[in-house]
């Protein structure tokens, strides 16, 4: 009897030690995946932990990378508040949103064609629906105003989308729309698997464009017409 009673503490013990081995790894992998969210195995864990994305927001540069400036205004936090605002209203709403970046804290190294090659892993990986880069404009003589966006018009969806937010906004006083151009070398448009846009919100140097972009009231507004153009196209594919 008292062999017996060894024998079955032995089995308890085994369970006990595989138990803790299974739980010290499933915490090591959580805390792999968020220390290194770009690294290989997170990019295979990423389906298991976050739903799929509707959309996914490029805020441009950022990091090492300010993009370009006015008169103390940065590109970089431009595109990051404009990201993080139009997502909000769209998570409001229901719509499920990833990032390229959330923060000025970025992983990619700090040269531009690893940065891009970062970007597209991380926009291809989310299998998000769309995928919508911001960015704000600069022109040589700072004389440039207005918002445009860029598409490869040989996507259909694409050219929709960028149709779509063009028209919400074309009703909002105080914006000039310089249209939607076609590009077929922008990195970020010619990498990602799926439709996608680049808007250039607007000339940092432009007092005009300054308003929408920086006043409050203003700004959102813009986002929120953004946001509108994003959802039309959402409810139009049954994608909510
Ligand atoms: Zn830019």
């Amino acid at each position: 009897m008292a062999k017996k009673k060894k024998c079955k503490l032995k089995i308890h013990h085994i369970y006990s030690i595989c138990l803790c081995i299974l739980i010290i790894i499933l915490l090591s992998t959580i805390h792999l995946y968020n220390a290194f969210p770009q690294s290989f195995v997170s990019t295979l864990l990423r389906p298991i932990f976050e739903p799929r994305p509707v959309v996914i927001l490029d805020a441009g540069h950022g990091g090492y990378d300010s993009g370009s400036e006015y008169d103390g205004i940065v590109e970089k936090d431009v595109t990051l508040s404009l990201a993080l605002e139009i997502g909000e209203v769209l998570e409001n709403r229901g719509i499920p949103i990833a990032y390229t970046r959330n923060s000025d804290k970025v992983f990619w190294p700090s040269e531009e064609s690893k940065d891009l090659q970062e970007r597209v892993k991380i926009i291809n990986s989310s299998r998000a629906s769309y995928m919508i880069s911001i960015h704000t404009n600069a022109s040589e003589h700072k004389q440039g105003t207005g918002f445009e966006i860029w598409v490869n018009e040989q996507s259909e969806e694409s050219v929709k989308l960028a149709n779509s937010i063009n028209d919400k906004l074309s009703t909002m006083p105080d914006i000039i729309l310089r249209g939607i151009k076609n590009t077929t070398s922008l990195f970020v448009l010619k990498h990602t698997t799926m439709p996608s846009i680049l808007i250039e919100a607007g000339f940092l140097e432009s007092k005009h464009d300054q308003k929408y972009l920086l006043d409050t009231k203003k700004r959102k507004e813009f986002v929120k017409r953004i946001a509108d153009g994003i959802e039309v196209m959402i409810q139009a594919n049954d994608l909510s």
